[in-house]
């Protein structure tokens, strides 16, 4: 049996992001960055001032026998605008926060540290002496002309927006978000509107997986449920073909109808795999035709496990992603792990931060059929392979399912 890291690895060597495309800044979030984008301009473009006060030289704020310095107004300006009239010694100019500091003036104070005549704004009394750069945002202080602001493989959300629209990208080049195909498969497996009959179950994991696809970032597209016989496969993986991926839950275990495996071979290469993991043994990963194809176990809470672990770090690889599995932290567990198996154990459970360490508490009874043990779950507590069980109190790994990848 191959071990989970080993399973990813071969499967992430081959995985490759999408080809890089170029959209408007609004559509890149969510995306990775495909270039390295350096600035053209100084930002702030130019000095301007932090505050709303007056612009004027520092050395014209100097109190003489403990008066206020008393300097006459020449102008305002807004942001937005750039003054015409220089500083010239014992003059100032009212001054808006952002707006560009006039030329001769090397100063702004506050208009709180001032005192003005409502029926005479001609004049203005400085109430502290300021020091030389007092209140000016300097050209460049936040980014220099030709600094690389981002790397390619940077993760795009709202603060990167910001700063590649400061730096005026109106479009970028980004890895695309693949379009994965999710298939069902089974005899058994009837929709989620349809009353139940005799032997059939619902498609839970089709909709599950479509919500797990799309929350990893990508845009998944249900085809519906394949029957157990090779043409009805055929047909649905006709359809799967146009996509960048094609995730399949059922069908690739051992058993007389797990068919997907076989049009697998026929229709592009396979790889099976038999996991060393619980819940979760058997996996699939191969093409058809070109297309990337993972198979998943049928039974959902396999499916979704199997997913975090394989479906999710391969979705991130191909949009381009540097960081592409969820960190593990350690965890006391509080109710501990009876249940023993030889496989490790991916036990589902709730991590809380309490009292200065982490505690989880397992979701209850662990069988891959048991659906609601996924409910309230954030981690999944690592049992050590080997048949080990976990005391209450004591220690384990834990990965964190809702911490960002890194
Ligand atoms: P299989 O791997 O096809 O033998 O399926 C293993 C188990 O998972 C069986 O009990 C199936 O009924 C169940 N199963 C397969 N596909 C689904 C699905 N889409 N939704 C819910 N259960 C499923
Ligand atoms: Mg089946």
């Amino acid at each position: 049996m191959m071990s989970v890291e080993e399973a990813q690895e071969r499967m992430l060597a081959i995985i490759q992001p999408l080809p890089p495309i170029t959209v408007a800044l609004a559509e890149a979030a969510g995306l990775v960055l495909a270039e390295e984008i350096t600035a053209e301009e100084d930002l702030p473009p130019f000095a301007n001032s932090a505050m709303d006060g007056y612009a004027l030289r520092s050395v014209d704020t100097r109190m003489e026998g403990g008066r206020p310095a008393r300097l006459r107004v020449i102008g305002t300006i807004a942001a937005g605008y750039v003054a015409e009239q220089a500083i010239e010694p014992g003059t100032a100019m009212r001054i808006m926060t952002g707006a560009p500091v006039p030329r001769g003036a090397d100063a702004v104070i506050q208009i709180e540290l001032t005192r003005s005549d409502p029926a005479d704004e001609g004049w203005v009394e400085i109430l502290q002496e300021v020091a030389p750069g007092n209140n000016i945002r300097a050209a460049g202080e936040d980014i220099r002309r030709g600094q690389l602001v981002l790397s390619q493989g940077s993760e795009i959300g709202p603060w990167e927006i910001g700063v590649l629209a400061t730096v005026g990208r109106a479009r970028v080049k980004v890895f695309r978000r693949p379009r994965v195909a999710i298939v069902s498969t089974g005899d058994e497996i009837i929709d989620v509107g349809e009353p139940l009959q005799p032997g059939k179950i619902r498609n839970s994991n089709g909709y599950l997986l479509e919500a797990a696809v799309r929350r990893a970032g990508a845009e998944p597209q249900r085809l519906g449920v394949a029957r157990d016989t090779e043409e009805s496969l055929r047909q649905i993986f006709s359809q799967a073909m146009q996509y960048d991926l094609i995730i399949t839950s059922g069908g690739v275990s051992v058993g007389e109808f797990d068919l997907v495996k076989r049009i697998m071979h026929e229709q592009g290469a396979i790889d099976f795999w038999q996991i060393n993991m619980r819940p979760g043994k058997p996996l699939a990963f191969g093409r058809i035709g070109s297309v990337p194809l993972l198979g998943l176990p049928g039974n959902p809470v396999s499916a979704a496990v199997t997913f975090e672990l394989f479906g999710r770090p391969l979705i991130r690889k191909l949009l381009g992603h540097r960081h592409l599995r969820r960190p593990q932290v350690e965890v006391t567990v509080e109710d501990g792990v009876s249940e023993r198996t030889p496989r490790r154990h991916y036990v589902r459970a709730r991590v809380r931060w309490e009292e200065g360490r982490f505690v989880a508490r397992t979701t209850g009874q662990q069988g891959s059929h048991i659906t609601t043990s996924l409910l309230n779950a954030n981690a999944l507590v690592i049992v050590p392979e080997g048949g080990h069980t976990l005391k209450p109190g004591e220690k384990a790994q834990a990965l964190m399912l809702d911490w960002p990848e890194e």
